[in-house]
């Protein structure tokens, strides 16, 4: 196993003073003098490190290894070697928000504290309770953001960017929300990187399909007289390279949400995408030139960010972050926002509570952005609003974090905000242990007969209705060396080793499709001619299932399958916006200092989002926002 040292973090906190520590009065030693090595699970792999001891008394923790997602678990590293010296105790809290890593922190220490003679009672205790609820904290900002994740963070940083002040908060111990775990990519229309690929006819026959769409709408006729003036020049030339345009990116974005989505904001969506890729880009973020199509995107315009940028969702946030904290916004963690300040109809600032039982209040001069993201944690508000799937209870899993409980849309209503497209929950089918990229490559859905059901290019709507009425509502989602080897160097999009993930038997590995059938109970036979067909179609395209975004044939050694299901991944609806990120009210006026931008907010996506389009959004918007409360 290759391991990647990401950590060089050594925590080394020697207290001087024996005031700050619980003593053993005990005066039998709990421990043998020394340092111990000590080893734990995080979610992505070993943690190693090494706790030094005394008779009785934990002394130093130093992290030497570790796999974990920078950003997502800095607080769990932060946090939990400080607390367990402080305490001198293993039994401690978990950071929400980085459970598993935690976990494997705890672990760890464990592990080397038995390892130096402690019984499992004496590094168990129940660590002393601490009230720290202080007195009400007021602060004051030209913007106060609500939210850390893309959205949040690219609003705060064009505040800066505008010469503003920021206070940036959320309620979680770990900044980056649901954008610093998404797997997924950023779509935006880049022309000139494009053309390096190849377009296949299934695609030409794509474009001229929605060409041939009535237009609902003076936008979208727009959109099809660009691209029909782009094609004939295209054809004229003779060319055959991957054809791409904003107003290609708008016109998906549009079709594929059913037209539900607002075309004023898709126009300005469109035309700022690729800005914001190469905003993203100045920050720091490093942009592979591989162009993929994300499950859902529908095109072949999906930006990854190269390995080294960390996991995709670290590069969608991380850069802004740094940005904010090297301009003096000031960034607070386990600050949960409640209640809007409303004085003269105006926006005027935020009240809370942080973690801790302490009270806030913190006032922006020019107003309030909410970046709080969505509402597919919040089991209540998605029976409340879901007219669309058969259930959406608590049995259904989302791939969001808890922290998604549309607080943002709670708040703005409280105060007359009008929503839009609550009703348009998104399901996504490539999420999870079972999955191996986000984006739709060769991969190859299969159901438990080992038959193929669907076009792997669909809308993500389609893709999970047509998953739930699968025998057992799932599917296997069957990917080959092109893909694990070649594109993805042999990790899984949340940085995990694939092979590792083999070992813990979440993936089946086969050296042939016969081996691979056997492995998870289908029909060799069954499952060749599935396969056989699937690659006649990428060299012919003509796919009896309708799909015309292909990549290579599925033909190289090892080949894998995971199983896939359908959960909860996206709420499309929220807040509405106008055209400079603006709460607009239910009577139809803009709230005065009040912006939201991201998920929070409704009116891009109609009722079925693509495929990489919301880091597009929440960049594009967050920007806007930023900028114009600041006017
Ligand atoms: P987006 O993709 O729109 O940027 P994310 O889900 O990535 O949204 O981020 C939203 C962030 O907002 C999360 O980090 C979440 O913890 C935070 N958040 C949600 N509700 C609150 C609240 N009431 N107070 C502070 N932060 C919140």
């Amino acid at each position: 196993m290759r391991k990647i040292i990401i950590l060089l973090l050594l925590i080394s906190i020697l207290f001087s003073i024996i005031g700050c520590q619980r003593t053993n009065t005990d005066e039998k030693e709990i421990f043998t003098p020394g340092t111990y090595e000590g080893e734990g699970n995080g979610h992505n792999g070993k943690i190693k490190l090494e706790v030094t001891v005394d008779g009785n008394q934990i002394k130093t923790i130093d992290v030497k290894e570790h796999n974990e997602t920078a950003g997502i678990t800095d607080s769990a590293f932060n946090r939990l070697p400080a607390e367990i010296i402080e305490q001198q105790t293993v039994a401690i809290d978990m950071v929400t928000g980085a459970t598993s890593t935690s976990k494997g922190i705890l672990e760890a220490v464990k592990s080397a504290l038995l390892a130096a003679g402690a019984s499992e009672a004496d590094i168990t205790k129940a660590p002393t309770k601490k009230d720290v609820t202080g007195q009400l904290i007021e602060k004051n900002a030209d913007v106060i953001v609500i939210g850390t994740g893309g959205a949040g963070m690219s609003a705060a940083a064009d505040v800066i960017k505008a010469g503003g002040t920021v206070i940036i908060i959320d309620k979680m111990p770990t900044v980056g929300g649901n954008t610093i775990l998404a797997g997924s990519a950023m779509n935006a229309a880049s022309p000139e990187v494009q053309k390096l690929q190849e377009m296949p006819a299934s695609q030409v026959i794509a474009i001229e399909e929605l060409l041939a769409l009535e237009p609902k709408d003076e936008y979208m006729a727009k959109w099809q007289e660009e691209i029909k003036a782009d094609m004939k020049e295209y054809k004229a030339k003779g060319a055959t390279y991957l054809y791409d345009s904003p107003a290609l990116h708008k016109l998906q974005t549009y079709v594929g949400g059913d037209y539900v989505g607002n075309p004023k904001l898709i126009e300005i969506y469109g035309n700022k995408a690729l800005d914001a890729v190469n905003y993203l880009k100045e920050l720091g973020t490093e942009w592979s030139p591989n162009i993929l199509a994300a499950v859902g995107a529908t095109w072949t315009r999906s930006h990854q960010p190269v390995k080294s940028s960390g996991s995709n969702g670290s590069a969608f946030v991380l850069p802004q972050l740094k940005f904010v904290e090297d301009n003096g916004g000031e960034v607070l963690v386990e600050h949960k926002a409640e209640e809007l300040i409303v004085e003269n109809g105006r926006v005027v600032g935020v009240k809370g509570t942080k973690s801790d039982g302490t009270p806030f209040d913190f006032r922006g001069n020019k107003g309030v952005i909410l970046a709080t993201g969505g509402f597919a944690a919040n089991v209540e508000m998605r029976q409340e609003y879901n007219k669309h799937w058969a259930n959406l209870d608590e049995t259904v899993r989302t791939s969001n974090p808890s922290s998604a409980t549309g607080d943002g849309i709670i708040m703005a209503k409280a105060i007359g905000a009008n929503l839009v497209d609550m009703e348009w929950i998104q399901l996504v089918t490539g999420s999870g242990k079972g999955t191996f990229t986000a984006s739709i490559l060769n991969n190859i859905y299969v159901n438990i007969i080992g038959e193929r059901f669907i076009n792997e290019d669909a809308r993500r709507d389609h893709l999970s209705q047509a998953v739930l009425s699968q025998p057992r509502s799932m599917f296997w989602l069957l990917t080959d060396g092109h893909t694990t080897i070649d594109t993805l160097g042999g990790y899984a999009v949340d940085g995990t080793l694939i092979d590792d993930r083999v070992d813990n038997t979440q993936l089946f590995k086969g050296d042939t499709i016969e081996d691979l059938a056997t492995q998870i109970g289908i029909d060799p036979v069954t499952l060749q001619k599935t396969i056989d067909q699937y690659n006649e179609a990428v060299v012919k395209g003509n796919d009896i299932l309708g799909r015309k975004v292909f990549d290579k044939q599925f033909s190289k050694p090892p080949y894998y399958a995971g199983i896939g299901v359908a959960v909860i991944h996206h709420t499309m609806g929220g807040v509405k916006i106008d055209e400079n990120a603006q709460v607009i009210d239910t009577s139809g006026n803009p709230i005065p200092g009040l912006y939201a931008a991201g998920e929070v907010a409704g009116g891009i996506h109609g009722s079925n989002r693509l495929g990489g389009n919301a880091i597009t959004d929440i960049v594009v918007f967050g920007r806007i926002a930023g900028e114009n409360i600041m006017k």
